[in-house]
């Protein structure tokens, strides 16, 4: 117990490290890890926050649906210009016939009247459906143009904020690199056995497994611990475990 009996407040800071408690270097450690530990779980907060968002993958998909509708509606737009052309040839042709004084045959001509009322009955109803559908195709372009905007306005802040999250994803990166160096430093001064103890208890007690001594209280549990193993933390050089939440002590 030679080296590390004695832990003295008052010397100089280079005597103080030459001299410090191995415990000391163990609730070193566990700082450092707590940080990594923070670190990490602020980091992958970030990555749950990087991505589309529910909102901007509903927006996509209504901009698309409505672009895809009005393609629908031009085309049977088309369509039924084309059916409008063809109906009012067949239309004049009758009225050719009809009207051309070829056709003398009351009844004959009765006949091409019939056909002539069918066929601008039919032509009204095609106008009626054309008319529907170059309404519904306004409002199409009029609700896409109102999606249009509100995605490019939603897609610019989701933009600005991923960039912004991306940045601060690698400030974290950068000092989780630096406590991971910091980290195999002070691993390197704590003895093997000691370091094992320390994990297993730190996978056991939410990653805190030494506990500071104040007032003679387990920083972890907070008991009142018995003075003689205060006593032993403070000057052994091995681990001394509260009796209750079993953490190594380490009396500053
Ligand atoms: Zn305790």
């Amino acid at each position: 117990m030679a080296r590390y009996s004695v832990y003295n407040r008052h010397a100089t800071l280079s005597s103080a490290v030459a001299a410090m408690h191995p415990m000391a270097y163990l609730y070193a450690l566990q700082e450092t890890d707590l940080a990594i530990d923070s670190l990490r779980q602020q980091i992958a907060q970030i990555d749950a926050q990087l991505g589309e968002t529910e909102e901007l993958i509903q927006l996509k998909t209504q901009v698309e649906a409505t672009r895809k509708r009005i393609q629908q509606l031009h085309s049977q737009q088309r369509d039924l210009e084309l059916e409008t052309l063809s109906l009012q040839d067949k239309i004049k042709g009758v009225e050719n016939k009809l009207y051309g004084g070829e056709i003398t045959n009351p009844k004959e001509l009765q006949g091409l009247l019939e056909d002539l009322q069918a066929l601008k009955k039919q032509l009204s109803l095609l106008e009626d459906r054309l008319l529907t559908l170059m309404i519904e195709g306004d409002e199409q372009e009029k609700a896409l143009r109102k999606q249009e905007e509100r995605l490019s306005q939603v897609l610019t802040a989701w933009q600005e904020e991923q960039e912004k999250l991306k940045a601060e994803r690698g400030q974290l990166e950068e000092q989780l690199r630096l406590l991971e160096a910091q980290r195999d430093a002070q691993v390197a001064q704590v003895a093997p056995p000691f370091l094992s103890l320390y994990e297993g208890l730190r996978a056991r007690r939410q990653g805190r497994a030494v506990a500071k001594v104040e007032r003679g209280l387990c920083g972890g549990c907070h008991i009142a611990l018995p003075v003689s193993l205060v006593q032993r933390a403070r000057t052994g050089s091995s681990p001394v475990q509260c009796s209750s939440c079993e953490r190594i002590l380490y009396v500053p």
